[in-house]
């Protein structure tokens, strides 16, 4: 059952499966409106998953663009030689403009503050800068209001003609993509066409026009345009259970989270376990200890619910989830006593070994499974599996495939 966990002598690991995750983007990729393209998005790391080892495989697996939120994000993406096409979309006043404008970079563009201070950068580079104007068609987050759009438009126009930017494509982010169906999602694509009708009245060229991301590209081909954003199918997990589940969606988690039991110990019943005692044993029983906790993003929200497999069986977590470690409760019995200081203990991977899920932590923490990925904190290693090409992809994914273990230090992190 736990054949394919890592095993490796390590406190705490996270295994990502680079063949699961291309797979994920060729799944992705033969669902995608004709002529629509894939951009891996590898904002945080990738999710968690580690942004350099992810950004490879997913090129490896055709994905044409990678999308960063902040410039350094991006940067990073440069430094460490990668050439393909990258966007980056969350700027400040002050920002690296014109590092991205040498390291071309296509900067998103929201408002006028920011076209000032790229044109103004690309002035002092003496480059031309690749920009991508955003508008916000419902979201209510970053992008420009649809009735500051042609002040917008014109002013990226003229910087065009003075020869300091060049507007390389135009976009827009759902807000409810997550809920097939949900009406905004209609109003929001409406809205999209009209602006971008707008902009290319005005003269805009784009190469690209988007505003899909996962629960979209999965959903709605209609909002595929030249290029959908995926993050989180990516990296095999569903963007919420409306959507479907990761196989009905055809895709495979990338993320295992496991440890190594750090100790197991008989206790009498009504033995208070862990801060407040929250949990008192019922009766005489073995007790588990599991060397993470919030600081290495185990949810203290989950404290007294988040499933763990340990032996042959899924656990909760006994009280509190603490800075470092939790408790789970392993009974009495031949299970209990097969459980042994140093057996695996996994938290969540692809499901399909008895392991629960993100999706199944995140039910258990009240939040989405994005979360509980994105917050595994860099003190837990990640090791990667199913590097090369010819590993892994399209199954079952493992024991077979190349284990260059990368430590903490390594591949980008
Ligand atoms: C994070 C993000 C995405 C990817 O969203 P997923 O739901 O993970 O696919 C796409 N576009 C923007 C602007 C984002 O911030």
């Amino acid at each position: 059952m736990t054949g394919t966990v890592p095993t490796s002598p390590l406190r705490a690991r996270a295994e990502i499966d680079l063949g699961a995750l291309r797979g994920n983007v060729r799944a992705l990729r033969s669902r995608l409106a004709p002529g629509a393209g894939l951009m891996a998005v590898v904002k945080s790391d990738a999710y968690g998953h580690g942004a350099l080892p992810c950004a490879r495989a997913a090129l490896d697996a055709g994905a044409s663009w990678l999308g960063t939120a902040t410039p350094h994000e991006a940067l990073a993406l440069r430094a460490a030689g990668i050439e393909a096409p990258v966007l980056c979309w969350l700027w400040t006043p002050g920002d690296p403009w014109r590092e991205a404008i040498e390291a071309g970079i296509d900067m998103s563009v929201s408002g006028m503050w920011a076209l000032r201070e790229v044109t103004a950068a690309a002035r002092e580079a003496g480059r031309v800068a690749r920009i991508q104007l955003k508008a916000d068609t419902g979201l209510g987050r970053n992008g420009c209001q649809p009735a500051d759009w042609p002040e917008l438009v014109a002013a990226a126009r003229a910087a065009e003609a003075a020869g300091t930017v060049r507007v390389t494509g135009l976009w827009s982010h759902f807000a409810c993509a997550d809920e097939p169906g949900h009406p905004s999602v209609a109003a929001q694509l409406h809205l999209f066409h009209e602006l971008v009708a707008y902009a290319e009245k005005a003269g805009v060229e784009p190469e690209v026009r988007h505003i899909a991301n996962s629960p979209a590209a999965l959903t709605a081909p209609e909002s595929h345009f030249d290029l959908v954003r995926t993050g989180i199918a990516v990296y095999g997990i569903s963007p919420g259970p409306e959507v479907g589940t990761s196989a009905e969606l055809g895709l495979r988690p990338v993320m295992t989270l496991a440890a190594s039991v750090a100790l197991v110990k008989r206790v009498p019943e009504g033995h208070g376990v862990s801060y407040g005692h929250q949990y008192r044993t019922p009766a005489e029983t073995t007790l588990g200890l599991i060397p993470l906790g919030y600081a290495d993003g185990v949810p203290r929200h989950a404290s007294g619910r988040g499933p763990v497999l340990v032996g042959e069986k899924v656990r909760r977590v006994a009280g509190r989830v603490a800075m470092d470690q939790f408790v789970v409760d392993l009974g009495t019995g031949p299970d209990a006593d097969a459980v042994q200081e140093g057996a695996p203990a996994v938290l969540f991977g692809p499901g399909d070994r008895g392991e629960p899920t993100a999706a199944d932590w995140a039910e258990a923490a009240g939040t989405i499974a994005y979360e509980i990925v994105t917050r595994i904190g860099p003190r837990v290693p990640r090791v990667y599996v199913n590097g090369q090409e010819n590993s892994g992809d399209g199954g079952d994914s493992g024991d077979g495939g190349d284990r260059g273990g990368v430590g903490p230090q390594g591949a980008g992190r």
